[in-house]
């Protein structure tokens, strides 16, 4: 009989289930997307509920597609959106408040707060400046302001995760049949509260965003054998693996060598980079995160350039606007006209991350005259995200201290053809395509079919990649960089727009 490994993918838009063969190829897909909450401008949640419930659905559905059961799955990894703080009671397996997203920046007082004038404050040792974006003052958050929560907290009934430890405890049993709350160390590392050294908590800093340290799940390697799924849902097969989403897409990209890199295109945009056993400090505003563990080997180091809105800008101009009815359309759009007409879009919807880390900045849409049509900004919006990636890029390169030759891209946004020769243009980088695009689900399944034998070794995992496009610059190099600097102009329109007269 033929045995797979399932993957659990999720994501910020949707929850997915793919199951692979030894090949890495798909052999069937479940997918469903969640709501997203929007309760006032800043504020992003999702429903833990309804993403178990999905989570749930899309595995039932992803088994039948194929014509399996849990008999046929070897094991399960779980790959997932980072940082995204969802908090709930241990006792009830009730969420206490919906998830907070990532891209959430309701946390800025708690923040600066923290940082005392100093944002890097516990860089040195987490790799993290301190940002909305990560989890730790997401959790401050909701016990500062649930009402009990911080009480419960105290008491041990509350248990804290990303997305991953939720899945993992609910699959595991959650509150009838003991669910595992267990983290790994990729995910972690997006908290603000994990010793990028040591790979444990740091106590001090939970201490300063008055954390109870009983909420925190405990930190495993990304590929071991964690729990097994309880009756009902893939009865009794391991969880063996578990990898941040972008770490996920760097191994499901087989970037196992020093100086490979991977960008993903998804809601937002994520550039890793392998550093390999050493934790280089970034000077560029990116940011030094674990790249992956697997099981007792040492850890493998990132350096990590995350832009908050790339593809959901395309989202926006769908569903904010209207424009376009589906996202691909944007690409017929951008193609009815020959460049951006002069207009550039900073989507800084919640603030710039990198390598900018401005908070006080918000979107704009600069160089506006009465030639600009709807086809123009449909360009200006796809190459807002070739403009942040390149900014990404130059800062990896500065740090790295070796100009990186070639990218390999996946996410949703690179089916979009035009989007990728601009930004090979842009880059003046190639720009590589693989086979398989999903990534993300590949990584988190190589992570849990490595824990329990079904690939042998990184070498078994390197030959399943194959190249399926790639684009080459053809820009003159004067018409880049004069594009360049028009966007670096329009950049600086955004910043300081948040102040004590904007929440
Ligand atoms: P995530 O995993 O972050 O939820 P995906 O990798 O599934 O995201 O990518 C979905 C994103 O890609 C959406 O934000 C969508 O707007 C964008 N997208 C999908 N197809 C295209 C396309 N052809 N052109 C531009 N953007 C696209």
């Amino acid at each position: 009989m033929a045995q797979y490994i399932a993957s659990i993918d999720q994501g910020t838009t949707s929850t997915r289930c793919m199951i692979f063969d030894k090949s890495g190829s798909v052999v069937s897909v479940d997918q469903k997307e969640h709501e997203q909450i929007f309760p006032r401008a800043g504020w992003v949640e999702h429903d833990g509920k309804e993403i178990w419930n999905n989570t749930r659905e899309v595995i039932g559905g992803a088994l039948s597609k194929a014509n399996l059961n849990s008999k046929n799955i070897d094991a399960v990894g779980i790959t997932n959106q980072r940082e995204t703080a969802i908090v709930w009671d241990k006792n009830t397996g009730e969420p206490v408040y919906n998830a907070i997203v990532w891209q959430d920046t309701r946390t800025q007082k708690i923040v600066d707060e923290l940082a005392q004038g100093d944002n890097d404050r516990y860089k040195a040792r987490v790799g993290l400046p301190l940002a909305t974006y990560f989890s730790g003052p997401k959790v401050r958050w909701i016990l500062d302001n649930v009402e009990g929560a911080r009480e419960r907290a105290e008491a041990g009934d509350l248990l804290f995760g990303n997305t991953d430890a939720w899945v993992l405890w609910n699959l595991t049993g959650g509150a009838e049949n003991g669910g595992v709350h267990v983290t790994d160390v990729t995910n972690a590392s997006r908290t603000m509260l994990m010793d990028l050294s040591t790979l444990q908590w740091d106590e001090g800093i939970a201490g300063d965003m008055g954390i109870p340290m009983s909420m925190l799940p405990e930190i495993r390697s990304s590929s071991e054998t964690y729990g097994e799924c309880s009756a009902g849902v893939l009865d009794g097969v391991p969880v063996a693996g578990i990898l941040g989403d972008q770490q996920a897409a760097t191994f499901g990209q087989v970037c196992f060598e020093v100086g490979t890199a991977k960008n993903t295109y998804g809601t937002g945009n994520f550039m890793l980079l392998n550093t390999g056993e050493e934790q280089i400090p970034s000077e560029n505003g990116l940011l030094t995160t674990v790249c992956y563990k697997i099981g007792d080997n040492k850890p493998i180091y990132a350096l990590e350039g995350s832009i908050a809105v790339t593809g959901s800008l395309v989202q926006w101009m769908r569903d904010n606007l209207g424009i376009i009815k589906s996202a691909p359309e944007i690409e017929e759009l951008a193609n009815t006209v020959d460049d951006n007409g002069g207009a550039y879009f900073v989507p800084a919807f919640s603030g710039l991350f990198a390598p900018h880390w401005r908070s006080d900045a918000r979107g704009a849409l600069v160089g506006l005259t009465r030639f600009v049509n709807k086809g123009h900004l449909a360009r200006a919006v796809l190459e807002a995200t070739a403009f942040q990636t390149r900014e990404v890029l130059d800062a990896m390169n500065a740090d790295s201290g070796v100009p990186l030759k070639e990218l390999r891209v996946d996410g949703g946004m690179v089916g979009n053809e035009t989007l990728m020769q601009f930004q090979a243009d842009i880059l003046d980088v190639e720009v590589v395509r693989p086979k398989v695009a999903e990534t993300t689900a590949l990584g988190a399944a190589y992570a849990a079919g490595l824990a329990v034998g079904y690939w042998a070794d990184e070498d078994d995992l390197r030959q399943n990649w194959g190249e399926d496009k790639r684009w080459t610059p053809s820009m003159d190099n004067d018409e880049r960089e004069k594009q360049y600097r028009n966007w670096k102009k329009a950049v600086t329109k955004t910043l300081d727009w948040v102040d004590a007269d904007v929440d």
